[in-house]
């Protein structure tokens, strides 16, 4: 497993979900199209969190090392990280259809809360408090607890009516509509919403000539 390995430039993560576990779902280009999965080992899971800021560079490193020195547990901790992602993304991607999510899915994000929970404090932040994570780099497993905790508290938050799959006719992205009128339809305007205006400027061509 070449978990440290700096040979091939890493890929770069659209991180336009609008949540963590979004983004993270969105990791898997396309869940139609498994030639685009851009998870394919731990040190892409690294990629992602130091992206996505959930760890800082040294942070990378010291979880890069570790992963070199005992290469099964980062195999273990690949396979965890793929498993609880393809299991938010059937989750949201169920409830922006409106429809329930797989039990069996719920259940595999509930084995990964303790986990998730390990080691968090509270501390005081300017005007109010915070959670702490600086035990990031304890463990294999540590990129995924963000994750995990940023899935759980958008499923308890009260904001699921805005969680919605893109239009793009190829694309299955998650993302949290923010917007004040929940018009967002896509994942991004620079690609599937583009996509969608040149499609429509074609056609209208053609009814024209
Ligand atoms: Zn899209």
């Amino acid at each position: 497993m070449e978990a440290t390995s700096s040979s091939a430039p890493a890929y770069t993560f659209e991180l336009s979900g609008g949540a963590l576990c979004l983004d993270f779902a969105n990791t898997c280009g396309n869940q139609a199209r498994p030639e685009q999965e851009h998870l394919h080992a731990y040190a892409d899971i690294l990629a992602f969190a130091r992206q996505a800021e959930i760890v800082d560079a040294g942070q990378a490193r010291e979880l890069a090392d570790r992963a070199a020195e005992d290469p099964a547990a980062a195999a273990a901790a690949f396979g965890d990280a793929v498993e609880v992602r393809d299991a938010i993304y059937r989750i949201f991607s169920a409830l922006a259809a409106g429809t329930s999510p797989p039990p069996a899915d719920l259940e595999r994000l509930n084995r990964a809360l303790p986990d998730a929970l390990a080691g968090l404090r509270i501390e005081p932040r300017e005007g109010g408090f915070a959670w702490s994570r600086d035990d990031l780099a304890d463990s294999l497993t540590a990129p995924l607890r963000p994750i995990v905790r940023s899935a759980a508290e958008l499923l308890v938050s009260g904001r699921l009516d805005r969680v919605r799959e893109c239009d793009g006719t190829t694309c299955t992205w998650l993302f949290l509509d923010q917007s004040r009128n929940r018009s967002r339809r896509w994942c991004s305007m620079e690609t599937c919403g583009n996509r969608a205006k040149v499609r429509r400027h074609y056609r209208r061509r053609k009814t024209e000539g």
